[in-house]
């Protein structure tokens, strides 16, 4: 089954259930034959150009890999993957966005739950702050008692900074406690805490959104710069910097290579589409059209609201990297509930676009 991210967050705010953003592949069998192979890739050769999974071995003269991130618990002293039930990240679609809602939902009236988000770069700018929002918003409304304690790595807001700032102080006021440059550096299980290097957090509901990474099997298959934690690639056509008909999209790709575009779900599907018009142009010799992306990043601030941000992008010949098009990039003016039907349109649109 495939589980989104993208609304995932309503989820945990509870305006949303697991049912809703939980799709079958069936449809891309059926009308693409597309053969589809769920296993582990455990290793991938780029010499002898095989992957290798847990069960099979399968050749390829073009590779697109996109495995996304991986969450990178090593600067947190004590922890213990076993402890993903207490401290759930919620960060891939899955069991630990189901337990999180059902946290939330539990919580006493008076209850605090403890946030905490990675310095970036990391997936999806806004949904650290987006989910913050749910969370109040479905607080303020059942449990007005609790409080919302943000422990964010980052010196501010990352994304839609001042957009946020507003609904918060116009909304949650006395519920969100929003706390700047504090880095999650130790966790106590025992005591359901949050370690930064100034304070203690003791929460009943914990949320720790670990820093993130490209995952280990692109360094293993030496796809990763030495030094480096995501994948260099060309920007126009997403091949790899490191091995031959390769192809790296998605959140495992470096800002660096690629230019600034954020680690979204709609950049990861632009992606695709050039590195797939890209492969075509290779096999049948043809010439490579310059990539044309776009990003949207809706966000609610509450049950009722949304915001956004949008980009096109080109390709900027002298950069030789993603670009955003002069004038065409933006934020929306204020939330509104317009905002939050085109959230919801947009996720069924690409959806949609990628399942149907
Ligand atoms: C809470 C939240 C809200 C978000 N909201 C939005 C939004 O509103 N709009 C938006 O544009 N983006 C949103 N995003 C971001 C979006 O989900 C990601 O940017 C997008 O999923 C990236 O796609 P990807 O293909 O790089 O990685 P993924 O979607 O994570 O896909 C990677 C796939 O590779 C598989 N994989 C990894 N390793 C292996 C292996 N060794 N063997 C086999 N399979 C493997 C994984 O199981 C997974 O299925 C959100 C993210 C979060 C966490």
């Amino acid at each position: 089954m495939f589980r989104s991210c993208p609304i995932s967050n309503w989820v945990i705010g509870q305006i949303k259930t697991m049912d809703d953003i939980t799709f079958s592949y069936t449809k891309l069998t059926r009308r693409y034959g597309i053969k589809f192979l769920h296993d582990n890739v455990s290793h991938i050769d780029t010499k002898k150009k095989v992957v290798v999974t847990d069960n099979i071995t399968v050749n390829y003269d073009k590779l697109v890999v996109s495995p996304g991130v991986e969450l990178d618990y090593s600067s947190i002293e004590n922890w213990d993957s076993s402890y993903s039930d207490v401290f759930p990240a919620a960060w891939k679609a899955g069991k630990e966005t189901a337990l999180l809602a059902k946290n939330i939902k539990n919580m006493h009236n008076g209850g605090v739950v403890a946030i905490s988000i990675p310095l970036s770069p990391y997936r999806c700018p806004p949904g650290p702050y987006e989910r913050i929002s749910l969370i109040a918003s479905y607080i303020k409304d059942n449990k007005p008692k609790s409080k919302l304690i943000v422990l964010d790595a980052n010196q501010k807001i990352v994304s839609k900074g001042k957009l946020f700032k507003k609904a918060w102080d116009d909304k949650y006021k006395d519920i969100i406690e929003y706390r700047a440059d504090s880095k999650v550096v130790e966790i106590s299980p025992s005591e359901n805490k949050l370690i930064t290097d100034f304070d203690d957090v003791k929460c009943d509901v914990a949320n720790l959104i670990p820093p993130q990474k490209a995952p280990k099997l692109l360094v293993d298959a030496g796809l990763i710069k030495e030094k480096e934690l995501w994948a260099s690639v060309n920007a126009y056509d997403f091949s790899s910097t490191m091995a031959k008909d390769v192809f790296i999209i998605g959140d495992s790709t470096s800002q660096i290579s690629v230019g600034k575009v954020p680690k979204s779900g709609y950049v990861a599907n632009s992606m695709g589409k050039v590195c797939g018009l890209a492969i075509i142009a290779e096999l049948y010799e043809l010439k490579k059209l310059p990539p044309s992306m776009i990003n949207t990043c809706f966000s609610l601030v509450s049950s009722e609201e949304g915001i956004s941000v949008s980009a096109v992008y080109h390709y900027d010949e002298s950069l030789k990297k993603i670009a955003v098009v002069k004038g065409a990039s933006g934020l929306s003016p204020k939330s509104s509930s317009i905002i939050k039907d085109n959230a919801w349109d947009w996720a069924n649109a690409i959806w949609n676009d990628m399942l149907t």
